[in-house]
């Protein structure tokens, strides 16, 4: 949208240019065409259930309204948030953190906003690089719009160096991924930067750029809004044949697209370079289209700027009692918006219209007004301008020993305003002496092959800026110490806020994840029920049938008289004694393991027979299956190295991952005549290697780089959690090994494990 920001040193002219920044910001015309998005998003919005895609759906709602409706977008960006965190959605809770930080800054909430952008920021990078995140291609492009919207950020709060410093880091990520418009965006801001420090060629240059790029991708709307820009620059210039030429280039496109808000900024903008050239009626007819087209559509910051450009020039031709009509007018559309600055700014103007008029009361009473709240809001330029009135004012009542205090109060004032104005000015100085400098230079040239006689002159030139430049910097040096000092104290504040938020939102993810882990845990756990309940069923049937059959066998014996029939059935109730024994200690051994993998917190590890174990759940998993799924049925091939050794493993842990591959592999067989899943395990010189493969479903190519990601299934609901692979990935990292996959749609699927020895 397009940014209202006003120019004026008060002073000597208040005219109202409206420069255009792109990119984060959004226009009414482009939000128009954003409506049928909107509803769209509303309806997937009704139907989704509480998952990732609806984290999605809300942050692009908050994205949509992010400024026609701040408070509907960060209701939206903060359930966004709170889902995300929830689920622990990394990228969903990065992308609110960031909306959320746009519609503030939007807002004026700066610090605020510079705090979530910086959480984004931070989050963004940590998805970098966590090996885990798989939808990175998205990533660059936030990392654009947060470098941008804390630019904005930054420029908002007069520290141009290091909102500079930011669309750098924009256009650098958006020239390494090729994103023009990412690139336009960066040089167009930056030339709102260069512009405000008063270096135009530098301003030029990087509007220019922008100009180019949007040429090459054809983005008409912002070719226009270069044309403007440049436009404006021309204008500081003082060159108002360009600067109109270029403003009439961006008025016939906007024409062309039949965006009236931009149109109306066009006839106001051209309507102020007219005024600077002294062409009043050419001026008041543009100015007088661009109100009527605000009228028309009911921009009110428009109509008011329009309003105020028109009083300027009434005021300029002595025409005090209409000016003062146009002034209240625009006055009161300041007030219903709440727009303080103009508030305050136009209390000062009709007070400085009254005292033309001779109307000492109300011009006191305005300007006392202007003076309270611009002392309210800290605007120092309009209490030094008040003050400066109020001299003018007492003096003309002959009240000269208040002049006296309010000349005082004006020299403070313009005092502490001394720094900032000044280093503008010098810094503009600077810049056009760098500027000039380098036209010498290449005039220079030119004249050396001509003339000699020339040269001196040229000289002379360069002497006496080089002189004046040395004041300069040395003002600007001590400005800058003493600026850097406060500014270096409020930045390491904000830096340990944004600091500890971040941490904050990081224990919080972890906190989740730990319950989620939890929660799968115990989600296996039912799906081994019936695998347990099986494995427990046999050694129990076992000591059930040996402990009746023993029973027999006492009968038996009691009745006996022969001492040898004695022997053999003392001898069997023995060895069942034994067998019952050993069946008892399995059914425990299955209950323990039941328990420890549902346990939270980090197991021992040790040394593990893994062949064991991998039979051990192979055949838990086979018997849960069958259990679950009705007519169930494969072949299952063990090929386990004999020679393997014993490795340091938490058990519970990688038998969890035994478990996930496994029934994973069953799930892509269930359906499969000839269905096989075979289970490998191999030894190398350093390692282990578990093989789990069947001859399954597969998985597409496009998928692969998903599976691993949490929440990833493509499952029916209620089937799958999308969490088994995420946890084996960090079970195994976690043991120093690596997990990778083989697969090929329609032919089955391999997973291959290792574990260091
Ligand atoms: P879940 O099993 O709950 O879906 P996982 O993280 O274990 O979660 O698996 C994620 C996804 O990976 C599965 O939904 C499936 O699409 C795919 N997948 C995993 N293993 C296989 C396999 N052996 N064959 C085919 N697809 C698989």
């Amino acid at each position: 949208m397009d940014s209202k920001v006003k120019i004026n040193d008060s002073m000597k002219r208040a005219f109202f240019l409206l420069i255009i920044s792109a990119g984060l910001m959004l226009q009414s015309f482009a939000q128009k065409q954003g409506k049928n998005k909107i509803d769209s998003l509303f309806t997937v919005l009704k139907t989704s259930g509480p998952d990732t895609a609806k984290v999605n759906t809300l942050n692009n709602l908050a994205y949509e309204f992010r400024n026609n409706n701040p408070d509907t977008a960060i209701y939206f960006a903060s359930e966004a948030k709170a889902l995300g965190i929830k689920l622990n959605y990394k990228m969903g809770v990065a992308d609110s953190y960031l909306f959320i930080a746009i519609v503030l800054n939007n807002h004026g909430k700066l610090e605020e906003a510079l705090k979530n952008n910086n959480i984004a920021l931070g989050l963004f990078d940590q998805l970098l690089t966590s090996e885990k995140t798989t939808s990175k291609s998205k990533i660059p492009n936030q990392k654009v719009k947060s470098y941008n919207n804390i630019g904005i950020i930054y420029s908002r709060q007069g520290n141009y160096p290091e909102a500079l410093k930011n669309y750098q880091a924009a256009l650098k990520i958006s020239e390494e991924t090729g994103n023009k418009n990412g690139i336009a965006n960066s040089y167009n801001n930056s030339g709102i930067i260069h512009h405000y420090q008063g270096n135009y060629p530098e301003a030029l240059k990087n509007y220019f750029a922008a100009l180019r790029t949007w040429e090459e991708i054809g983005d008409k709307y912002n070719i226009a809004n270069s044309y403007n820009n440049i436009a404006i620059i021309y204008e500081r210039q003082e060159n108002y044949p360009e600067a109109l030429k270029n403003l009439y280039a961006s008025l016939k496109i906007r024409e062309e697209l039949g965006d009236k808000k931009s149109i109306a900024a066009s006839h106001n903008n051209i309507g102020t370079v007219y005024i600077n050239q002294g062409n009043n009626p050419e001026a008041l007819k543009n100015l007088s289209i661009g109100l009527k087209i605000a009228e028309e559509i009911g921009d009110k910051h428009l109509t008011a700027f329009s309003l105020n450009n028109i009083a300027n020039i009434l005021s300029d031709q002595g025409n005090y009692s209409e000016a003062l009509k146009n002034y209240f007018a625009s006055l009161r559309i300041f007030e219903e918006m709440h727009d303080e600055q103009n508030i305050a700014h136009s209390y000062y103007i009709i007070g400085r219209i009254y005292i033309k008029q001779n109307k000492n009361i109300e011009a006191s009473h305005y300007l006392n007004k202007a003076l309270l709240l611009a002392k309210d809001i800290g605007s120092s330029e309009d209490i030094e301008n008040c003050y400066f009135n109020l001299v003018t004012l007492d003096s003309t009542q002959g009240n000269f020993k208040k002049a006296l205090e309010h000349y005082k109060l004006f020299i403070t004032t313009r005092d502490s305003m001394f720094n900032k104005e000044n280093t503008k000015k010098i810094t503009q100085q600077q810049m056009q002496f760098e500027f000039d400098k380098k036209q010498v230079a290449d005039s220079l040239k030119f004249e050396k092959e001509k003339e000699t006689g020339a040269l001196k002159l040229q000289k002379q030139k360069a002497f006496t800026y080089t002189g004046f430049a040395g004041v300069a910097l040395t003002l600007l040096f001590l400005f800058f110490i003493y600026r850097g000092f406060r500014k270096q104290k409020r930045s390491n504040h904000i830096i340990e806020q944004t600091n500890q938020e971040l941490h904050k939102v990081n224990n919080e993810l972890k906190e989740t994840q730990a319950q989620l882990v939890q929660q799968e845990k115990l989600a296996s756990l039912g799906a081994l029920t019936a695998g347990i309940a099986h494995e427990i069923k046999n050694p129990l049937n076992f000591v059930n049938n040996f402990a009746e059959l023993n029973n027999e066998l006492i009968d038996e014996l009691e009745n006996s008289r022969d001492e040898e029939e004695k022997k053999v059935l003392f001898q069997t109730i023995k060895q069942n004694l034994s067998k019952i024994n050993e069946h008892g200690k399995r059914a425990d051994g299955i209950v323990k393991s039941m328990l420890e993998h549902s346990r939270s917190g980090t197991g021992e590890k040790q040394p593990t027979d893994i062949n064991r174990l991998c039979d051990e759940y192979l055949n838990l998993a086979y018997h849960g299956m069958r259990a679950n799924v009705k007519d169930f049925n494969c072949s299952m091939e063990r090929h386990f190295a004999e020679n393997l050794p014993k490795i340091n493993v938490v058990q519970q842990d990688i038998s969890r991952v035994l478990l996930n591959l496994i029934n994973n592999a069953f799930y892509a067989i269930k359906d499969k005549p000839g269905a096989t899943l075979t289970l490998t395990t191999l030894a190398t010189a350093h390692s282990v290697i578990i093989k789990v493969k069947d001859n399954g479903t597969g998985i597409p190519g496009h998928l692969k780089q998903k599976i691993f990601e949490p929440f990833f299934t493509t499952k029916p609901t209620g089937t799958g959690t999308g969490l088994g692979l995420s946890l084996s990935f960090d079970i195994i990292k976690a043991h120093g090994g690596k997990i990778e996959v083989n697969s090929e749609e329609g032919k089955g699927t391999e997973f291959i494990i290792t574990l260091p020895v």
